[in-house]
């Protein structure tokens, strides 16, 4: 279906065009008349369908139909990651070029004043991570009682990474008479009652089925021992001339080791994950972007939101605990509609994370042997422990703060009664 026949503004098609897409997405054609019609929505669609645009694009509609309201918050979405913030406030501008609406990215990490300004400056849509949201309100910094439109995106991701009670606080304090759209890649029983408690009688939309990934992406298992994954991996991609390769371990320290074995290896390689800067971050993944470093190893949490054309190459260097994480990861590959190749290498203690990950996709994912990587029968497994996992443990309805993708090393609390600088 093109975008001109989904209602969408002149102005709007423009930008569309300008992007180069020609049809929308399945996500796009299912969201897009409804929320222009005004209705809540609920959507399960993972990253790589489209998810973006589907909301940025009649969300900007609504604002330049709605009331005349210049230079008060009238849209906010909220999103889990520093990563994904800037790439949504990157769409609303692109999106939203030939119209007069000003958008400001507000997450942790970053000077809290330099965000101060620019909302005082006034902004249509704010996109922002919910810790620093919080900053700014309790801190009276932004007005939110214009709110028309609210978006919830990647809402299951929000909530492993413990901001339930941050969500319920910034909702509580938005007017009631609003347009809410949830996006959520899976529907746990959470979801279905954050869903319940926000929205109103909404339009439910399933793209992929619970847990599906993308087709086009070729999944492939390579058995090895624990202690030769390192040694695999640049064979891999040694031998396969990968130049780009995005690569997941499960911790933070697991990342910097590997990145530096690799780049001991002789592979430009460079990591990211929370305890970096924000700007160590935004420089890494340029430089993978623009191919001038070939491995970028990350953890789960700060690849979150990562959206390269064209990713070849995904590797599990570890499985995750999680096993829609292993949806969410081998996601970053194969988007929009290209194909790519999602490679697991797994040990003798993760094969009860691989049986997980298997149930959850109702599949048997291939097995192969790398001549000369064959695992020793001997080896016994070990249990993996998540004692230094990025991940914090689920909680229902606690206020912690995830420990992943906040306070950059060497940043110290402010003084404020809020300690952690999120997302
Ligand atoms: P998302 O699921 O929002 O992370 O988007 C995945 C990627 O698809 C992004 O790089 C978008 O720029 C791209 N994209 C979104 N909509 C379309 C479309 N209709 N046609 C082609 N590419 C698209």
């Amino acid at each position: 279906m093109s975008f001109k026949d989904l209602g969408l503004s002149a102005e709007i098609l423009r930008a569309v065009k300008e992007k180069g897409y020609t049809k929308a997405t399945p996500v796009q054609q299912e969201s897009i008349p409804p929320i222009l019609r005004g209705r809540d929505v609920l959507a399960g669609a993972q990253t790589g369908t489209g998810k973006t645009a589907s909301f940025t694009l009649p969300l900007l509609h609504r604002l330049q139909h709605g009331t005349v309201n210049r230079r008060r918050v009238r849209a906010l979405v909220l999103t889990p990651t520093r990563e994904l913030g800037a790439q949504i406030g990157q769409s609303v501008r692109d999106y939203g070029a030939h119209l007069p609406f000003r958008s400001v990215v507000i997450f942790g990490g970053v000077s809290i004043n330099t965000q101060i300004a620019k909302l005082r400056k006034g902004a249509d849509v704010v996109v922002a991570t919910p810790g620093r949201l919080l900053d700014h309100m309790q801190q009276g910094t932004i007005d939110l009682s214009a709110i028309e439109l609210l978006v919830l995106d990647e809402a299951d991701r929000m909530l492993d990474m413990g901001f339930i009670r941050d969500m319920r606080r910034i909702v509580k304090a938005l007017p009631k008479e609003r347009q809410t759209l949830l996006f959520s890649a899976t529907f746990s029983k959470e979801i279905r009652r954050l869903a319940a408690d926000f929205l109103v009688d909404p339009v439910e939309i399933q793209i992929t089925t619970h847990g599906k990934p993308a087709d086009g992406i070729r999944q492939i298992v390579l058995p090895v021992d624990k202690r030769r994954k390192r040694e695999l991996l640049s064979h891999q991609i040694g031998a396969g001339n990968w130049q780009q390769v995005l690569v997941f371990t499960r911790t933070k320290h697991g990342a910097n080791k590997l990145a530096k074995q690799l780049e001991d290896d002789g592979l430009s390689t460079a990591a990211i994950h929370g305890n970096k800067s924000q700007a160590a971050r935004t420089r890494a993944l340029a430089d993978f972007k623009a191919g001038k470093v070939r491995v970028l190893v990350a953890t789960d949490v700060a690849a979150r939101g990562i959206d390269i054309q064209r990713l070849p190459h995904v590797v599990n260097y570890e499985l995750p605990h999680v096993p829609e994480d292993y949806v969410h990861r081998i996601g970053r590959t194969a988007r929009a509609g290209h194909s790519g190749e999602a490679i697991s290498l797994v040990c003798v203690d993760e094969h009860k994370l691989l049986a997980d990950i298997e149930r959850l996709l109702q599949t048997r994912l291939d097995r192969r042997v790398v001549d000369g990587y064959a695992p020793d029968p001997r080896i016994k497994a070990e249990p993996v422990t998540k004692g230094r996992s990025n991940r914090p443990p689920r909680k229902r309805g606690g206020g912690g703060r995830p420990s992943e993708s906040k306070r950059p090393s060497g940043r110290r609390k402010r003084s404020s009664r809020r300690s952690a600088v999120t997302s």
